[in-house]
């Protein structure tokens, strides 16, 4: 886990650096309660031990605006402090900290609070990530792909080169709940799931949509690169014979609909990329499905 220490005081700042190294963290230090917001920002540190009193910007002021910073995932605040009267720990813990340690600290007292701060951390990141699971194939939901693509460290960064938005469509797959039973249907939402997760290019963000719709999201050089991406995973599907329940293995397409935002005009818009993908899927489908069709 990361911990950042906000200390404006070099000894004490060296001291917490290279008692929590030993205990396995890593550590980025602030200064000053401005540096530590911008590193926060920057990295998404999700614990903090700061210090209260700091030219400048203090702790109190600090753990307010980390508070109302919060967009979803939560971070971890400790006051480390040499004030030690009750009023500072209720205004403090008051002000959003979580815990409160005085100083000079205990090594022991800091290593198991830490701990304790990590627990609540880690079971954040848990629910943070299954909330953004498809529970059936594993793969992203839609939470998780408008949640990356509104972070400023996600999807849009990555609108500087092209950026592909690719709609996947199994085709007829209602026969396969019709003819084999809603537990086969399942099985080949799992197995087709996992060709598009291993077929796209790496990075891309493979997202389960709807029923049995699915995006991917990637950069891309060009559209013809886009093309020729999703053509490979097409073929994946076609060839492969899905084993399920007792029954001959069957045989699945998928039908796509490819849009390609152009670099240079900003961070594309994701319904309306999804709108366009969308409709190039539909021709996709008219056409006679298992095959790829790029937006115009
Ligand atoms: P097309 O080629 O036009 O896409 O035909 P299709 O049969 O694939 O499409 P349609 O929209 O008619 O049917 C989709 C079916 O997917 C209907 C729905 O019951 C089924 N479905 C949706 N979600 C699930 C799921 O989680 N598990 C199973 N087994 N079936 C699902
Ligand atoms: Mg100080
Ligand atoms: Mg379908
Ligand atoms: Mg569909």
């Amino acid at each position: 886990m990361r911990i950042l220490i906000v200390e404006d005081n070099r000894m004490t700042r060296r001291m917490l650096e290279r008692y929590l190294q030993a205990l396995g963290y890593e550590v980025l230090q602030a200064s000053s309660g401005e540096q530590a917001l911008q590193l926060h920002r920057q990295h998404r540190v999700p614990f903090v031990i700061t210090d209260w009193e700091m030219p400048g910007m203090s702790g109190l002021e600090l753990v307010r605006r980390i508070r109302e910073s919060q967009d979803g995932t939560y971070t971890y605040v400790v006051f480390l402090t040499a004030r030690e009267g009750k009023a500072d720990l209720v205004t403090g813990i008051g002000a959003g900290a979580d815990d409160y340690l005085r100083k000079p600290f205990d090594k022991d007292e800091l290593a198991v609070r830490v701990r304790a701060g990590q627990r609540i951390v880690e079971l954040q990141e848990r629910l943070e990530r299954v909330a953004e699971t498809d529970a059936l194939t594993g793969l992203w939901n839609r939470r998780g792909l408008e949640r990356w693509f509104a972070d400023p460290q996600g999807g849009p960064q990555l609108a500087e080169e092209a950026f592909a938005f690719v709609i996947g469509d199994i085709d007829h797959f209602k026969r396969v709940n019709d003819e084999r039973g809603h537990a086969a249907g399942d099985e080949v939402l799992r197995l087709i799931a996992d060709s598009l997760a291993a077929g796209f290019p790496p990075g891309a963000r493979v997202v389960r949509v709807g029923g049995e719709e699915f995006l991917a999201v990637f950069p891309a050089a060009s559209a013809t690169l886009a093309m020729a991406a999703t053509e490979a995973v097409r073929a994946t599907v076609e060839a492969r014979p899905l084993e399920v329940g007792h029954g001959e293995p069957l045989r699945l397409t998928c039908s796509f609909g490819v849009f390609v935002a152009t670099p240079g005009s900003g961070i594309p818009d994701l319904q309306d990329a999804q709108f366009q993908a969308d409709r190039a899927l539909y021709r996709s489908k008219a056409e006679g499905r298992n095959r790829v069709t790029l937006a115009d």
